[in-house]
């Protein structure tokens, strides 16, 4: 049995994680602290809210004194950090909130960590820190690069990326001096359930379902490695069980696909689920081009983004061969669940477009 502590865990991939968790291991308590900042919603943990072994606590990171506590009333044997400003664009027009989370936040946990685990002996042998991280550390690839390893040069480009290669160093250096029991893992952009309506793959779903321009940055043809959260989710998991203390995990499934491409793919299934099923006409009113099948029509080309990174990739080899890590969903059938899972939950991300703003 384990007592976890997972920051961030009313987020995106934070709350997918948590439901992982308590199915895979109905007997574990799990803590989460999480801010509630415009991306934090309690609703993404409504199904777990009521059951005895879960508990949720409001509160910041950065309040150290609040951490340590927790660690002590739950009796914390494990912290799996999610919490993060993760925004990209948000970290150009305003990177205060990412150095002050990102960095000053985790140092913030990995202090508490070391008061109680190690200098107050609660856990001091069976503790684990273990470290959300990206593949955005890694910098940008040309076309021809190969993937980015545990061994490639961290040359981070965004202020977010900035701030969370900074986080993987201060938990690097948590381990090396203070022997603070601790795993990264670095995964690529991840899309599924509960996914704010902002990144790219949520943005054009909910655009569409609203008949509303569907924004590509620049020519649509930059990079990204795509996984299903729930494989994340596993990925973490398999490190958190079987990962070498100290070492950094890639997580990731092999899945490069080019922006445009990725809106396009979403404009065909939308357009074929319009074209089956009547009754989403009357649900969604407003989808004038889904109906007509024509949902490409609503593209629309803006500037590039500030600095974009053309391409990420993710090489999974170490993940694979010492934890036997494989994702389980292909990009098809993860898009076409995400797309069902939109389709199903709009009072969800209806009420987060009307509660914080239109984008
Ligand atoms: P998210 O923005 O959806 O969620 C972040 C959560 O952290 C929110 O619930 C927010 O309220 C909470 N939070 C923010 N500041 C906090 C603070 N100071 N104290 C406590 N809670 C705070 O992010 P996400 O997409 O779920 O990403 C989670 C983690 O995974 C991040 O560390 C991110 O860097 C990493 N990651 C994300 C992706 C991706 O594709 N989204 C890929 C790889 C790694």
């Amino acid at each position: 049995m384990s007592n976890l502590l997972v920051t961030g865990g009313a987020g995106f991939i934070g709350a997918n994680f948590v439901h992982y968790w308590m199915k895979k291991y109905p007997q574990d308590k799990v803590v989460v602290l999480d801010a509630l900042t415009y991306a934090g919603n309690r609703a993404n943990l409504a199904s777990v809210n009521d059951k005895q072994n879960f508990y949720f606590c409001h509160g910041d990171i950065c309040d150290t004194g609040l951490v340590e506590t927790l660690l002590r009333e739950h009796h914390v044997d494990t912290i799996v950090h999610f919490a993060a400003e993760s925004h990209v664009d948000r970290s150009i027009s305003g990177p205060d909130s990412f150095i002050e989370t990102n960095i000053i936040g985790t140092y913030s946990l990995l202090k508490a960590s070391k008061k109680v685990w190690l200098d107050d002996g609660v856990n001091k042998e069976n503790h684990r820190f273990h470290h959300v991280s990206t593949d955005e550390v890694y910098g940008t690839l040309g076309p021809n690069d190969p993937a980015f390893s545990e061994s490639t040069q961290y040359a981070p480009n965004s202020p977010y990326s900035a701030s969370k290669a900074s986080s993987d160093h201060l938990v690097r250096a948590f381990h090396h001096t203070y022997g603070l029991k601790v795993t990264t893992s670095n995964c690529s952009n991840n899309y599924g359930p509960y996914h704010f309506p902002e990144k790219l793959i949520p943005l054009v779903i909910t655009n569409i379902l609203q008949d509303r321009p569907l924004p590509v940055y620049g020519d649509g043809k930059q990079i990204r490695d795509w996984l299903y959260v729930e494989d994340h989710a596993q990925g973490i998991d398999l490190v958190i069980k079987q990962g070498n203390i100290g070492d950094c995990y890639n997580i990731g499934g092999i899945n490069e696909w080019a922006n445009i491409d990725i809106v396009n793919l979403i404009c065909s299934y939308i357009n074929d689920v319009f074209s089956n099923n009547i009754e989403l006409h009357k649900l969604f009113p407003g989808a004038k081009r889904a109906k007509a099948g024509r949902s490409e029509e609503l593209i629309c080309f803006v500037e590039d983004r500030a600095g974009h990174d053309r391409r990420y990739a993710i090489d999974p080899k170490k993940s694979n061969s010492e934890l036997g890590y494989q994702p389980h969903e292909s990009f098809e059938s993860g898009i076409r669940k995400t797309i069902e899972w939109y389709l199903n939950s709009s009072d969800w991300w209806e009420s987060i477009l009307e509660g914080t703003y239109r984008i």
